[in-house]
């Protein structure tokens, strides 16, 4: 396959957003029509943060429903997307000499499925996880999507699933509204400027922006996915924002697709 396929960065959110159809789900529902198809998917999920680093090598992996306190009707939930040895082989080979497990145990996190089963609803496209070293500095997450970047010329779309803004502690789990904080609305527009510029080594140093990132990024897990898909992809490729909105106050939304 000599064209590129796209590279999309996911705002999952609240896993019960995935339920219903809301302007979150058709917004993936949307992005996932207007796509090539791929011929894999290769997710990267803040829900998969820990120590080394390993890829899912199952041919039938499982659905895992990695939360708590959430009704019956999420964890009734089965995604049933085949794996790809094939590309778990490829990820552990384009990341070397990084060491990679190649785990068949391991299922499909709530990061990855929540929105991929809006994206994909067949469930026919093989989907391959990476972990992500939590161990490691925002550089070499960005690095990590370099070295991942050849797949995206074999077919292979190359996904990221966090939030961009994640303050869970002041989420508001009743009361959604479309109110954000102020530091929340102040810091998107800024990573929309970044963006649009693609300063990248900002992005990747957002530890350097002050107290509005420090308050929607108080951990680093849900922001990372971001730079997989900033280091598979150049600067002169086109950018957008497929899904946009704030969730809760503090959690952005904010889907970003390059190519
Ligand atoms: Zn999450």
């Amino acid at each position: 396959m000599s064209d590129r396929m796209p590279t999309i960065f996911f705002g999952h959110g609240n896993p019960m957003l995935t339920l219903s159809e809301n302007v979150y789900t058709k917004g993936w529902n949307h992005a996932g029509r207007l796509l090539p198809r791929p011929k894999a998917v290769l997710a990267v999920s803040a829900h998969w943060y820990g120590r080394g680093l390993s890829v899912t090598s199952n041919p039938r992996p499982s659905t895992i429903h990695d939360f708590y306190g959430f009704p019956e009707e999420l964890f009734a939930i089965q995604y049933g997307a085949p794996g790809s040895l094939e590309l778990a082989s490829r990820v552990k080979e384009l990341l070397t000499p990084e060491k990679v497990a190649l785990d068949d145990k391991r299922g499909l996190d709530h990061g990855t499925w929540s929105v991929l089963r809006h994206v994909f609803q067949r469930a026919d496209v093989p989907i391959v996880q990476l972990s992500m070293d939590a161990g490691r500095p925002p550089e070499f997450h960005y690095e990590m999507g370099k070295r991942l970047a050849p797949l995206r010329q074999e077919g292979v779309l190359v996904v990221g699933s966090g939030n961009i803004i994640h303050n869970l502690s002041m989420y508001s789990w009743n009361a959604r509204g479309p109110l954000a904080y102020d530091w929340a609305e102040r810091f998107e527009q800024r990573v929309r400027e970044l963006l649009a510029v693609r300063d990248d080594a900002t992005l990747t140093a957002y530890q350097s922006l002050g107290r509005d990132a420090e308050l929607s990024i108080p951990t680093p897990e849900h922001y990372l996915p971001l730079l997989y898909v900033l280091g598979s992809s150049d600067q002169g490729e086109a950018l957008s924002f497929p899904v946009e909105g704030m969730d809760g106050g503090s959690m952005s939304m904010l889907a970003v697709q390059v190519g």
